[in-house]
């Protein structure tokens, strides 16, 4: 848990995600073990097995995710599909209850670097972005473009937005307008630090009460393989 707390909320939302089945699975065995008709135990059986193979779905997606990495690791990294991957993850740690996804992808948006950092940031800032609506719900809008010398990605959120000097201090480390357990104030610091590291750039625009879009320009994929 420590080691995900640079991702704010994810350790107790993932926990949540895992208790929920383990309890079902303990419930489950409690009956198992009194149970007499065997139909009754072939189903309860059954149910087991769908709820162990949830578990271990999200366990899975989260090893993936956590893996260490190594700087050396760079590859071409596809935007459109790490933005996928992000948004699979991100489901695990906050709820997208009343919310709309609107995916703009532009097709060959790649950057040059790691895709584990990559979709740290991503799951960053999608995060973020559901946080935001978290009160009467939003759209989240997901937007590569391809450029000349390089790709954006843009997260938009249509939720309460941020005041100036909240804005001034998102990049600091354990900055956060969130409760406990809800907000580390660690993610924007480690965006940054992972996005300043690819020689890339973030770009902020916020309203109060009507969203934030974060924008962040990768430099050319092929930039420096000269
Ligand atoms: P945390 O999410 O753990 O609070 P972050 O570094 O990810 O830490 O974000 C710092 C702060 O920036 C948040 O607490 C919040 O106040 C603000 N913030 C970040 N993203 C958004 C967003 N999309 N909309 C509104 N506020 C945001
Ligand atoms: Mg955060």
């Amino acid at each position: 848990a420590e080691k995900l707390a640079g991702i704010g909320s994810f350790p107790a939302g993932l926990a949540h995600d895992i208790n929920n089945p383990l309890q079902l699975i303990m419930g489950l065995a409690e009956n198992l073990a009194e149970e007499k008709d065997w139909k009754a135990v072939h189903e309860q059986a059954r149910e087991i097995v769908d709820a162990v193979r949830r578990t271990s779905a999200i366990c899975r997606d989260l090893t993936q995710y956590s893996r260490k990495t190594s700087a050396r690791d760079e590859t071409v990294v596809c935007l459109n599909n790490r933005l996928d991957e992000a948004l699979k993850i991100a489901r695990y740690a906050v709820s997208f209850h009343d919310i709309t996804v609107r995916k703009d992808y532009e097709e060959g948006s790649a950057a040059r670097g790691n895709p584990d950092e990559i979709l740290h940031v991503l799951v960053n800032l999608i995060t973020n972005a559901v946080q935001a609506m978290e009160q009467g719900g939003g759209r989240l809008t997901l937007t590569t473009e391809r450029l000349f010398d390089g790709a954006n990605v843009r997260i938009s959120d249509t939720g309460c937005g941020m005041e100036s000097e909240v804005l001034e201090q998102i990049f600091e480390p354990f900055f956060t307008t969130k409760e406990p357990g809800k907000g580390t104030g660690l993610g924007l610091y480690n965006v940054k630090t992972i996005v300043t590291k690819m020689r890339g750039k973030i770009d902020v625009e916020s309203r109060v009460d009507h969203g934030t879009t974060f924008t962040i320009s990768f430099p050319s994929a092929s930039e420096g393989l000269t």
